[in-house]
């Protein structure tokens, strides 16, 4: 049987791999510690889970009307686009998707066509250059020069053509966990100044910025002309520990997200109905849980980044955003006999059972990364055991 070229195109997600692996062994008895994850280990908050039960009890089982979001889920993207992003949008502008996932493909799919070029900064989401190209475009990675992984306006200038229809921005960066602060922002917008294209502002870990860059400047801000062309994405999935209610939500464009809602009529017919209600209590209720979860990761994070860099042929950045810390070990690859990220952590896996993620997946071998979306205790036991076997700095 014939499969379509598109679908052939498509590789499995390789930070599901990772886990699928690590899960196999585990069933063998194998006590595996993950830095693989990426959702919070905390649980979604009671006050969401009850406005959802309320929702289901009240009958709202039928199909969501209209299917790009209930008013009142539309209303509450908006109010938290304007408290937290100081961006205002009309309901018009707004679409509720099935988790952010949802919302880029229907992004890229409403805006590209076959051989139109997107600018995808490196290191990537896994799911961007496969969106990008099963939508008919082609990827132009730009890749970061030396150790700082935040591009300079300079690159992005020089990566821009005439063909260039997206540029994807994502801070802060899953797999990076760095954030662009607002200077650097408006220096990337500056440098992108009147280019006919339009910018995807991945904004899911606006919420989980750390230290001097715990601001967040959403790039819409950056002018009026950049807000009349960037989409901005979120989704509750991170900040309010909601990655099974697959809840993401974009504002942008009229004209984009209309033919975004087309998309989605045809294909998905929206978000689930009763969960829509645990997005309006997600993001228009108490917010005090957004804090204490950002607090508790920024511990992790410097923790984790400060015992990695202790370790032999491993250079990690204080992670300045999201749950991620993403160092460079290639410094340790001979020592091992390995060549790239994937067989570095294919000998973690099997010699300290710890599961990682290869950079390869986000477009840098030289580099893995771990979550550290896991508690302290879990990091200490991690990082003993890759001490075992990479020994200390
Ligand atoms: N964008 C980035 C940068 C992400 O890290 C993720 C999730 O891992 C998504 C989008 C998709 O989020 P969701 O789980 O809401 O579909």
């Amino acid at each position: 049987m014939k499969l379509s070229e598109r679908a052939q195109a498509m590789t499995p997600s390789a930070t599901l791999a990772v886990a699928t692996k690590a899960a196999e062994l585990k069933r063998a008895g194998v006590n595996v510690i993950g830095f693989g994850a990426g959702e919070p280990d905390f649980g979604t908050p009671l006050p969401i889970i009850d406005a959802a039960k309320a929702a289901l009890d009240a009958g709202h089982t039928g199909y969501a009307k209209p299917s790009s979001g209930i008013p009142s889920a539309k209303a509450a993207v908006c109010e938290k686009f304007k408290r937290e992003n100081s961006l205002s949008y009309d309901p018009s502008q707004v679409i509720v998707t099935l988790g952010g996932k949802e919302a880029l493909a229907l992004a890229f799919s409403a805006l590209l066509d076959p051989g139109d070029e997107v600018l995808l900064p490196v290191p990537y989401w896994v799911s961007f250059p496969e969106q990008i190209q099963f939508f008919g475009g082609r990827v132009v990675p730009v890749v970061p020069k030396g150790d700082d992984l935040r591009l300079s306006p300079g690159q992005i200038a020089d990566a821009v053509t005439d063909r260039t229809r997206v540029f994807v921005f994502n801070s802060p960066s899953n797999p990076g966990g760095f954030a662009y602060n607002e200077d650097e922002t408006r220096a990337i917008a500056n440098a992108l100044k009147g280019r006919d294209l339009i910018v995807f502002s991945d904004e899911m870990y606006d919420q989980l910025r750390f230290g001097d860059r715990s601001e967040h400047f959403s790039f819409a801000r950056t002018s009026p002309e950049w807000y009349e062309r960037t989409i901005t994405f979120n989704a509750t999935s991170k900040t309010h520990a909601m990655t099974g209610w697959r809840l993401g939500y974009a504002a942008g464009p009229a004209n984009i997200i209309k033919a975004m809602c087309n998309v989605q009529s045809h294909t998905t017919s929206g978000a689930v109905h009763f969960a829509q209600y645990g997005l309006v209590e997600a993001l228009t209720g108490d917010q005090s849980h957004v804090a204490e979860r950002r607090d508790a990761f920024e511990k992790r994070g410097r923790h984790l980044s400060k015992r990695l860099n202790a370790l032999k042929g491993v250079r990690c950045s204080e992670p300045s955003g999201a749950f991620y810390c993403f160092p460079d070990v290639s410094a340790s690859f001979a020592g091992l006999g390995v060549s790239d990220s994937a067989g570095f952590c294919e000998v973690i896996l099997e010699k300290a059972h710890v599961a990682l993620v290869p950079g390869d997946a986000f477009g840098m071998h030289t580099h893995i990364r771990m979550s550290f979306a896991t508690s302290m205790e879990q990091i200490d036991a991690g990082i003993d055991r890759l001490e075992n076997v990479l020994g200390r700095a």
